[in-house]
Parts: structure tokens; sequence; C-alpha cells
């Protein structure tokens, strides 16, 4: 299958309630066009400067989300135009989105990364940490930031029970968090290799990229 036909199936499988965002990391604008064309709005990179840079040549109506790690010094760079920040993992961090945002008039929607998987590797919080944040007065004053779900990556291993029990993690702290902050509507968990899962244990955003575009030559 071409991008565009692998495009309509996905959007086939997930139906309306399920929101696909194709990471596009790596892969050339022609790439990313082909599949706008098949209808794709929502594309996802994991570098601000190649996220800028694509933003700069593509039609303005698709919505950017940066799924990386950020630092502070580099948001004011996606400031005027992401559309969703998957990654965040501290007040620090939200406090420099806000003033960016500010400065550009506009309000920026972002997720908190939780930590669900054993490496080390991976980026993000705890569950207990997100909740001071939410809960914090100084969350409470940022007027052009707002936390609008959580993200989570699920360790990298052929044990598909161990990625079902942490997407289950997120999932029911999810739900918890939920009934206290109604604001968060977005569960960001699931990639090429465990979006079937991750669905299953509740997801309502998933980011897929290499069963798109094709395998990438780096990361
Ligand atoms: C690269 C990336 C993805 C997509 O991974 P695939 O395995 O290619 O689908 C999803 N989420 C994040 C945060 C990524 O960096």
């Amino acid at each position: 299958m071409n991008i565009s036909e692998i495009i309509t199936s996905y959007k086939e499988e997930l139906g309306p309630d399920i929101t696909l965002v194709a990471i596009s990391k790596t892969k050339p604008v022609s790439d990313i066009l082909e599949a706008y064309n098949a209808g794709q709005r929502i594309f996802g990179e994991n570098k601000i400067q190649e996220m800028t840079e694509k933003w700069e040549a593509l039609p303005k109506d698709i919505q950017w989300h940066m799924v990386g790690h950020v630092q502070t010094n580099k948001v004011k760079y996606m400031a005027p135009f992401v559309s969703l920040i998957h990654a965040v993992d501290s007040l620090k961090l939200l406090k420099e989105i806000n003033k960016e945002a500010i400065k550009n008039n506009r309000s920026i929607d972002c997720l908190l990364q939780i930590k669900i998987a054993e490496e080390d590797s991976k980026f993000g919080i705890s569950v207990e940490e997100a909740r001071e944040i939410l809960h914090s007065e100084t969350y409470s004053k940022f007027t052009n930031v707002k936390v609008t779900g959580l993200m989570g990556m699920a360790t990298f291993t052929n044990d598909m029970v161990q990625v079902k029990n942490e997407f289950e993690y997120l999932k029911t702290n999810f739900d918890t968090l939920q009934k206290k902050y109604p604001e968060l509507k977005i569960l960001s968990m699931g990639m090429s290799s465990d979006y079937k899962t991750a669905i299953n244990c509740g997801s309502n955003m998933v980011r897929i990229g290499s069963s798109i575009f094709g395998e990438r030559n780096t990361h």
C-alpha cells in the first residue's frame, strides 16, 4: 500500500473517536503532502527545527503536534503555530510555553507525559507529579497554556502483557484525574507497534509513524 492508501485504511479502522497523529519525523515534505492529499491534517514531529521548516513549507491548515522532548529555550520557535505539545514534563516548561503563547496572542494546548515504561531512557513524570502540577497555584495562574490530557509511551518490548499493564495503569490514572480536572480529554498512547493494545486500553489519540511512512534511518 502507498501512503495515501495507508492513511485511508487507518481512518477507517480508527473511526471518528480516535485521533490519528501521523508522525512524519525524518520524512520529506513530499511524503507529508501525500498523506495530506489523502485527508490527513495532523502531523507529529519530535524536533522543533524540523517541524518549523515543514510548517513553513506546507499548507497552513495542518495541525502540528510536537511529540518529542522540549527544551525550554526552543519553545519560542514553535509557539506561533504548534497545535499540541505532547511531552510536557515540568511546571518550568509550562511557564515558558505560557510566556511564549502570550507573546503570540494565542493559547497552547499541552499533554503531560507520564513515565509508564520500565526503561530509564523514557522521559516523563509520575502521576503524583502531574497531580501536583495541575493542583498548583502557579499553574492556575497561567492564562495561555492549557493541559488537555496525558501522554505515555510503553516499554519497547514484545511482551504485550507488560505493554497492556502499562497502558492500563495510565488509563486508570487518567480517569481518576479527569474526575477532578474535566478539561483532561486527550489520552495519547500507542505507536505503530502497540496502537491496537493502546486502543483496547482506552487511548483516544495514537501516534503512528513507521507503519505509514516506512522505517526511519535514524531515531
Ligand atoms: C517516533 C515516535 C512515534 C512513532 O513511532 P512509530 O513506531 O514509528 O510509529 C510516536 N511517538 C513518539 C513520541 C515518537 O517519538
